[in-house]
């Protein structure tokens, strides 16, 4: 072999990251080799924790610190709890929060419907999602999936699996990029989407 197990191990558990193809892991993982030890230790003591410190809400489920129920969001008694906001990650949580111009709670799918990945909606976060409301008091749910073929497909579902609950169901309006992330929407533009969401039916 041409390079040390150590840092073809590490080349190769790089190479699994979304994104990071074969020469963007060898990059870091050499860039890693060359950096100062502390650089490394602060990496390996992160990806250690990352997994054990956190944990997720039990009512949205957003990430929060393990040990706690529930999220900052679902623990706040100043948000509106008759709106939620469904969104597919919890980084688009953090995307529309650093918009501060939302003030409903939310619920993470942690994921989207993809009948090409075998992904069905009992593997989402729906019917956690369909009890909540069912426990009365939420008027609207705002549909904030992404614009994507997944995405889309995902809010019709949900519209069609909310229509007997009573509850007005709108979708972000258009201007995101068609295709793109919520993540990565400029906060200007994710406002606008926001504030623009028309009722689906
Ligand atoms: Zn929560």
């Amino acid at each position: 072999m041409l390079l040390p197990d150590s840092i073809q191990s590490l080349i190769t558990a790089l190479e699994r990251l979304p994104g990071i193809g074969p020469k963007t892991a060898s990059r870091l993982a050499f860039h890693l080799l060359r950096a100062s030890d502390e650089v490394s230790q602060d990496l390996a003591e992160a990806l250690a924790n990352l997994k054990s410190r956190t944990a997720f809400c039990q009512d949205c489920f957003n990430i929060t610190e393990a040990g706690r129920h529930l999220c900052e969001v679902c623990e706040s008694t100043e948000r509106d709890s008759s709106v939620i906001c469904v969104v597919e990650e919890a980084l688009d949580v953090l995307a529309l929060e650093r918009t501060h111009g939302y003030s409903g709670k939310y619920h993470v799918l942690q994921g989207v419907l993809s009948p090409i990945e075998g992904i069905g909606p009992d593997d989402l976060k729906i019917k956690p999602l369909l009890a909540r409301i069912a426990r009365g008091g939420v008027k609207e749910v705002i549909l904030a999936t992404n614009p994507s073929m997944e995405g889309d497909a995902t809010a019709l579902y949900l519209r069609g699996q909310l229509e007997s609950l009573g509850v007005k169901v709108t979708r972000l309006a258009r201007g995101l990029p068609v295709g793109g992330d919520l993540e990565y929407a400029d906060q200007n533009t994710l406002l606008r989407a926001l504030s623009g969401r028309q009722e689906m039916n």
